[in-house]
């Protein structure tokens, strides 16, 4: 394994809404077709409605994460702000918005074994780990698509990985390898 320089990621995304499900997605230019991983609808590159172009992979999924919180608020009531001012609560949190920004910890009796995704990750990782030994959490992200983890699953799988030991944190928010599962 080398040691690959992290370049900082200036590729363009398109981010588009799910015609299906008004999912926010992102997309490259380059890419035919785009899966939507919330219901599975398959949208054409070229026919897609772009609402908005980013530079950047951290950019895109920030930029999708804002949007599917703003969809969420609309869902609710537009501007939850009909209660009074002292006793000011997000109203009834919808479940999008949940799973959205929360750095899910995994809970002592779930295993990796529980977890749907845990095998692409699995293969996500073994992918990153033929060409850095190092990396940023970003590269996880930008491979999420390739093997169809969603991305609000990638921050609990992470933290699965790390619990179990698969992974370990190193300086800068970078992250190593140590082994996986079998
Ligand atoms: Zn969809």
């Amino acid at each position: 394994m080398e040691d690959t320089c992290w370049k900082k990621d200036e590729t363009p995304y398109m981010i588009f809404a799910c015609k299906k499900c008004d999912g926010y997605l992102y997309v490259k230019p380059t890419q035919k077709t785009k899966k939507c991983l919330r219901c599975g609808r398959t949208h054409q590159v070229k026919n897609i409605e772009t609402v908005e172009m980013v530079r950047g992979m951290t950019e895109a999924v920030n930029r999708v994460k804002q949007l599917q919180n703003d969809l969420s608020l609309k869902k609710m009531g537009g501007t939850p702000n009909f209660c009074s001012q002292n006793d000011f609560k997000i109203p009834c949190p919808s479940f999008e918005l949940v799973n959205i920004e929360q750095d899910l910890k995994p809970s002592k009796e779930e295993t990796l074994m529980d977890n749907d995704y845990s095998k692409d990750f699995s293969k996500l990782l073994h992918k990153i780990s033929k060409t850095y030994n190092k990396f940023p959490e970003q590269l996880i992200a930008m491979l999420a698509g390739e093997f169809s983890i969603p991305i609000d699953q990638i921050s609990f799988l992470k933290n699965l990985f790390l619990k179990e030991n698969y992974l370990i944190k190193i300086k800068n928010g970078y992250f190593k390898i140590i082994s996986f599962p079998k």
